[in-house]
């Protein structure tokens, strides 16, 4: 196995959620929607299921719709506020360092006449609750506004900011992406404040192809997809119950342990930065993450794209970035205003509750040799 440092784009399935996967798709296989017996008992499961990833968020199960994908429930949230506040305006604010499951979708809606104000993020990565206050409008329908950042683990004023929206008017409907904050920061929907949020299975040790939003309870919203009444006609598909058996047993392997594997992460964290800055000279600390699993660091003159190439050539799984933006410098870093040098350096580290402080030191010692074996540009 590969020393995987690379949580914050994947993780590993952890035994339980494989094992309920692997029951639910041999014994308990049944359709949700079927009337006999094995469906019922599915759909008794499911329900189950829905409970336990219900109380690992911290809402009630009736606010919680099952989904295949983060991007999804991003997608979704952003079509289901525009459609919620068509009547009100065409205004949508975001900030620059979103996901593309949130850039792209909203980059279309300007394409259809919609007005985007984007919010500028600083040094650190945070947005500023005083300038969302003076970009609101009259006619915005929606804000999207990450809780956590994938590349730079920086924690947005998300309670605060979702205080000051509904200040200025209730019917702004407010959506974080909780994907990389989901059992590492502590939060409920309810505490922040929003109408919309999305979780993903794959960044919690559940399998890749499962999330799930959170609707707050009384919002009236409309479905992304058209089709049979599954999740109570919101998300039509038949259930994939083997995946959502998976998510509920991740959750509830996580939350029982989530303060304890926070100051694991934590731990680790800090370490590996003590140990990377001792060992490899010119390292500069980008970003430490506010979030426990996330940091980001750069080897300014060493392209990030060959120092991820000889670590995996080490047996060493880092990122230069958001998985998915293979390549090109990612727009994160880049509305950091950080020198060219620095951002085209940029290495993400992410952990897991199962990284170890030994992880951390040999990728630190790798980094040192890399440095110290290959000129610089
Ligand atoms: N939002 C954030 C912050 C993410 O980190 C990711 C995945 O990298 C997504 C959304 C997309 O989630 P998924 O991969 O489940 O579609």
């Amino acid at each position: 196995m590969p020393i995987y440092l690379d949580n914050a784009a994947t993780t590993q399935v952890c035994p339980e959620a494989a094992r309920a996967a692997l029951e639910v798709m041999t014994e308990g296989f049944g359709n949700p929607s079927a009337r006999y017996p094995l469906g019922q008992r599915a759909a008794q499961r499911l329900e189950e299921d829905r409970a336990a990833v219900a109380a690992a968020l911290g809402c009630r199960p009736e606010e919680l719709f099952f989904t295949s994908c983060g991007t999804e429930g991003d997608n979704w949230a952003i079509q289901a506020a525009v459609r919620h506040g068509r009547r009100r305006g065409k205004h949508i604010i975001t900030t620059v360092v979103e996901h593309s499951a949130v850039l792209e979708p909203i980059k279309a809606l300007e394409g259809q006449g919609y007005t985007v104000t984007r919010l500028k993020c600083d040094r650190t990565g945070h947005v500023s609750p005083e300038d969302l206050r003076a970009a609101l409008r009259e006619d915005t329908v929606l804000v999207s506004m990450m809780l956590v950042n994938n590349e730079t683990g920086a924690l947005q004023p998300v309670q605060e900011c979702c205080r000051i929206v509904k200040e200025y008017s209730p019917d702004i409907l407010f959506h974080t992406d909780a994907v990389q904050a989901f059992l590492k920061v502590p939060f409920t929907p309810a505490e922040l404040g929003v109408d919309l949020l999305t979780i993903s299975g794959h960044k919690i040790h559940a399998p890749k192809g499962i999330g799930a939003q959170y609707i707050r309870a009384g919002l009236k919203t409309e479905p992304l997809l058209r089709g049979g009444g599954q999740e109570k006609n919101l998300r039509p598909g038949t259930e994939p119950t083997a995946q959502i058996a998976a998510l509920a047993a991740a959750c509830q392997v996580w939350s029982g342990k989530a303060a304890e594997n926070r100051a694991r992460m934590e731990a680790v964290k800090e370490a590996t930065l003590h140990e990377l800055t001792a060992k490899v000279p010119g390292l500069e600390i980008v970003s430490r993450g506010d979030a426990p699993h996330v940091c980001a660091v750069s080897l300014p003159g060493y392209p990030s794209e060959m120092l991820v190439r000889a670590l995996a050539d080490q047996g060493i799984c880092v990122s230069s970035g958001s998985a998915c933006h293979k390549g090109k410098p990612s727009h994160v870093f880049a509305a950091l205003g950080l020198p060219k040098r620095t951002l085209m350096g940029v290495l993400r580290i992410s952990f897991s509750p199962e990284s170890t402080v030994a992880e951390g030191a040999a990728l630190a010692q790798a980094l040192g040799e890399i440095r110290s074996s290959r000129m610089g540009i």
